[in-house]
Parts: C-alpha cells; sequence; structure tokens
C-alpha cells in the first residue's frame, strides 16, 4: 500500500541547522504523504476482518489514503467531507472512485454523519487515533534502521498524533529508544504541546493556523503516553515559519509540500535542548497534497508584508 521512500542528505537543511541532517521523502508517497503507511495497514486489516466497505470522514491526506487504498483493495469507500474541503480535494478523492458525501459545516459534522453510516459490514478508517494506523507508521522507522545509522533525534509534524505515534512505536521496536523526537506544530494548532504542559490532552477551543492537516483540536491519549517512556520534546512554529519551510523545500529539493510539512524544517533551527544537543538528525517531511506553489507564494507574500 505504500513504498519505501529515500532517505537523503540534506547539505542545505545542514548549513542552516548546523546539524547534519537527513530527509526522509514521505512526501513521494502515491498519495503525497506518510499516511499511505497506516491507512493502508488499517484497510488491510480491516478488510482481512471482513469490510466491505471503508468509511472516512477527511476532506485531507487520510481521506485521500482511504480512497487509494481501497481501491487497491477493491474494497468500496466512502468519504464524507465538510462543505469547505476545496473542489481539488474533492477531485482527488474521486479519482480514486470513492464517494465523495459532501455534509455539514465543519469536520465535526462531517464525522458524525461519517459514524452514521458505519455498520457491521464496514470499517470506520481514523485518521490518527487507532493503534492498526501507528503499527503502519512505524514501517517509517523500520525502513530507517536500514537505511542509515542511528540518529540522534527524528524531527516530525503534529496534528493528532498517530504519526508521532506510530514513529515511537518504530523506534521502540528497533531498539532505538535513546532516539529523541521532535514534536513540531504551528501556533494555534498546538495541541499536543498544551497536552504536554497539561499532562493529558487539551481540547483546542479553535485551530487558528493555515497548517490544516496539523489542525485536530486534540490529540490522541496514547501521543502524551509516549512522551513518558521516550524523550519528546515539543517546537512550535509560526505559520510565516512553517510556509518558509516549505519554500525551503521547494526550492533546496523541488518539494511542494504543505505548511504542516514545513512546521518540521521550520523546528530545525528553533531553539530546542534536543537538536542543540543532537548531531545528526531525520527531518520527516511528510508531505500533503493541500497546496499548490501559488497558494505558498501568497501567504509568504501575505506574511512578508
Ligand atoms: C496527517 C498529517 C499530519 C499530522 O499527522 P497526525 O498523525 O495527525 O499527527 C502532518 N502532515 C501531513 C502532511 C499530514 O497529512
Amino acid at each position: 500500500m505504500h513504498l519505501e521512500t529515500p532517505l537523503i542528505e540534506s547539505l542545505p537543511l545542514s548549513a542552516k541547522a548546523g546539524i547534519q541532517t537527513f530527509l526522509k521523502l514521505e512526501a513521494v508517497q502515491p498519495t503525497g504523504s506518510f499516511k499511505a503507511r497506516g491507512v493502508g495497514h488499517a484497510c488491510v486489516e480491516y478488510k482481512k476482518r471482513g469490510a466491505k466497505r471503508l468509511i472516512s470522514s477527511s476532506g485531507g491526506n487520510a481521506g485521500l489514503a482511504v480512497a487509494f487504498s481501497g481501491r487497491r483493495l477493491g474494497v468500496p469507500v466512502t468519504v464524507v467531507v465538510p462543505k469547505t474541503t476545496t473542489p481539488r480535494a474533492k477531485r482527488l478523492i474521486e479519482m480514486e472512485r470513492a464517494e465523495v458525501i459532501v455534509h455539514g459545516d465543519s469536520w465535526h459534522e462531517a464525522n458524525a454523519m461519517a459514524l452514521t453510516l458505519v455498520d457491521a459490514d464496514s470499517a470506520f478508517i481514523h485518521p490518527f487515533d487507532d493503534p492498526l494506523l501507528w503499527a503502519g507508521h512505524a514501517t517509517l522507522v523500520d525502513e530507517l534502521a536500514r537505511q542509515a545509522d542511528k540518529p540522534d533525534a527524528i524531527v516530525l509534524s503534529v496534528g493528532g498524533g498517530g504519526l508521532l505515534c506510530g514513529v515511537c512505536e518504530g523506534l521502540t521496536r528497533n531498539g532505538w529508544n535513546d532516539v529523541a523526537v521532535v514534536a513540531a506544530e504551528t501556533r494555534g494548532a498546538d495541541s499536543y504541546s498544551q497536552a504536554l504542559a497539561a499532562g493529558k490532552p487539551v481540547l483546542l477551543p479553535a485551530i487558528e493556523s493555515i497548517a490544516s492537516s496539523l489542525g485536530a483540536r486534540a490529540v490522541c491519549d496514547r501521543s502524551v503516553e509516549f512522551a513518558r517512556q521516550l524523550q519528546i520534546e515539543s517546537v512550535v512554529v509560526s505559520d510565516a515559519q512553517a510556509v518558509s519551510g516549505c519554500l525551503t523545500l521547494l526550492e533546496e529539493h523541488r518539494l511542494l509540500t504543505e505548511p504542516a510539512c514545513g512546521a518540521s524544517v521550520a523546528a530545525l533551527t528553533e531553539k530546542s535542548s534536543v537538536l542543540s544537543r543532537a548531531k545528526r538528525v531525520v527531518v520527516v517531511v511528510c508531505g500533503g497534497v493541500g497546496v499548490n506553489y501559488q497558494q505558498l507564494l501568497d501567504w509568504d507574500t501575505k506574511f512578508r508584508s
């Protein structure tokens, strides 16, 4: 369901950060993000358990990954999305031959509607809170362990915490428990930073960041528990910094990614006790199909004015 992705050394980012920096290129997955890993694994498992239909409520990269996996597995997919979902996102999901139902003004309402469609013959694929998803995301670290020597730290972005849980599971199952994790978010979508401070998930009143793929109002419980087992440091960046991270990836590595991903690049040059000690780091280039280059340039112009 997913590809083994390249790991490349980035001389431009290494120079900027003053740390030898490698990039794990999840942006080149067929669906444009790491979601293919966990979602693909979950869909395979649910099909084995008898699911005749897969249901998702994500108009973003998770919904696209469910649609892709369903088509590959020959299982019909329904994605319920809110009215705010862009025509482009709907088109990408429909191109994978999934049924798209538009319902409600926000993800919350679309999700409630999606849940009413779930019956004994179908499986609901959660975008971040499912152990099957984490087991699939963990393959990213299995690959790293084959591709390179152990890094001192892994930098990744956190929305609902699915990627974080997967990477932590991967570190644990590869005996890499001493690798630190830097968890990047944008201000206004900093549900993990607040959860670490509170010791439990905190519900944000609203999402106020352009990094829509980081816009889970609360992280999953497991992501907070992992912070008691492994060294996890939260770094919060501005939307402007996240966009500038995207432009760095575009200019230096010819990769178009969402601000959700640019946040991890921006975190590299932020104050961090983990990074101040690290000599080799891996940045998960989580990707995302929710932007085009014009949008990135428009944001950049706006933030600079
Ligand atoms: C889903 C997603 C995230 C956040 O992942 P979580 O598992 O929700 O923490 C970050 N970046 C991109 C591009 C995504 O699609």
